[in-house]
């Protein structure tokens, strides 16, 4: 995979002419024009279908920037092709409504990524879908929910809240026997540790705005589809004009690059802050498939090549104003949304009414914590730092404040 993610998306002379050398980098495209040369040239290309469409055709369909980015995603996926998507929410949307005709019966893990679930519970079902959401992450669980008109099994695993893992090849399995595509949320792992497509599932979408361009500078999605999948998605793709600006596919050919190497970084990380962090009295759960307790563990242990830096934990029940002395304690990590990018980052996540969420003992603090490429000494220093200022709170503050 290191050598791959070195050699990968990288055009033939042929691609890049009339410059014919061999760049180690593909060059920065950016187009809407392409002229043709003759009228048969053109006529050639206009009798393509849209998707089918050379990327030297119109911008929209893509430039040699696209076709470097895309091939590079399929070649890590190993899938028929990949399509990319102004961000990792259109991956997701505009997959499932390719795959998921108005109408049909869609099931989704109930620890989805939010605004997925929000499309399925608002627009999915305005299509006339029946949208189910399920908490067993075990294949006997899903297949007693099959229908006859369920066209879709849409995980997300390790779900982005809780962590929970699923049972990917016996889902599939029973998936593929009922004639049910699947969709699944590949953003936590990257290609690096998982390929879905190797465990039966159909199309792998993910958020390349986290790992995959590592930076917290651009958004950007893929969705990674097996032969099947790939026509209906992209024709879907192509109707609704989905595109990626060339400069931030570049980025994500960039982060590709590394992609190896930091993920082993934010891994290990994330399991020294993971243990530390369940060593703590404030701390009364830790959700992460690496822990040994929990649900997911066995499964993430079999199906994945190791940990990407994200999991969550629970904080125990306290006051408003103890829990800001540990955020606003804190000097190395930031508050804020996304992870992937070189920084790590902290955020309270919402109690929610999702059953996942509920699953966290007590009803303490969730928090989320996407660990980055800091040395890790520094991480626990400053973990340290907000629990100090925390506990300072509770003992000499809001007494201060109670006299
Ligand atoms: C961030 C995220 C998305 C959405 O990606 P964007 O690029 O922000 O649109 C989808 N799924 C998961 C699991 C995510 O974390």
């Amino acid at each position: 995979m290191d050598t791959v993610l070195t050699r990968t998306g990288r055009l033939s002379p042929r691609d890049t002419a009339p410059v014919a050398c061999s760049y180690v980098n593909p060059p920065l495209v950016r187009a809407s024009t392409v002229l043709a040369s003759s009228l048969s040239e053109w006529r050639e290309r206009a009798a393509l279908p849209p998707h089918d469409k050379p990327a030297t055709n119109y911008g929209r369909f893509g430039t040699p920037t696209t076709q470097a980015f895309e091939s590079a995603i399929a070649e890590l996926e190993g899938a028929h092709r990949a399509i990319c998507f102004p961000s990792g929410l259109a991956a997701c949307t505009v997959s499932l409504l390719a795959l998921a005709p108005p109408g049909s019966h869609v099931l989704m893990t109930d620890s989805v990524y939010w605004p997925v679930r929000e499309f399925a519970e608002q627009t999915l079902t305005q299509l006339g879908c029946t949208v189910e959401f399920f908490t067993e992450i075990d294949a006997a669980g899903i297949a007693r929910r099959f229908r006859p008109n369920t066209a879709v099994v849409y995980l997300e695993s390790p779900g982005s809240l809780t962590f929970e893992v699923c049972d990917v090849d016996q889902i599939s399995a029973r998936c593929r026997a009922a004639g049910i595509r699947v969709v699944m949320d590949n953003t936590w792992a990257t290609p690096v540790l998982f390929r879905p497509l190797e465990h039966g599932v159909d199309v792998s979408v993910q958020s390349a705005t986290k790992y995959i361009c590592g930076h917290s500078d651009c958004i950007l999605g893929v969705a990674a589809c097996n032969a099947s999948a790939w026509r209906e998605v992209a024709t879907m793709a192509t109707r609704f004009g989905q595109t990626a600006s060339p400069d931030d596919l570049y980025q994500g050919l960039r982060g590709l690059r590394t992609l190896g190497v930091r993920m082993r970084q934010h891994g290990a990380s994330a399991v020294t802050l993971a243990h530390w962090l369940a060593a703590r009295p404030e701390v009364m759960q830790v959700c992460s498939p690496v822990m040994e307790r929990h649900p997911g563990h066995a499964a993430w242990k079999r199906l994945y090549d190791g940990a990407s830096g994200v999991f969550s934990f629970v904080l125990r029940p306290m006051p408003e104003p103890m829990l800001a002395r540990f955020f606003d304690g804190l000097e190395v990590f930031g508050i804020g949304l996304s992870w992937g990018g070189f920084e790590s980052l902290v955020v309270p996540v919402p109690s929610g009414d999702t059953l996942a969420m509920r699953l966290t003992e007590g009803r303490g603090q969730l928090v989320r914590i996407a660990a980055g490429l800091e040395a890790v000494d520094d991480l626990v220093q400053d973990l340290q730092r907000g629990f100090d200022a925390m506990n300072d709170a509770s003992s000499f503050a809001m007494a201060a404040r109670a006299a």
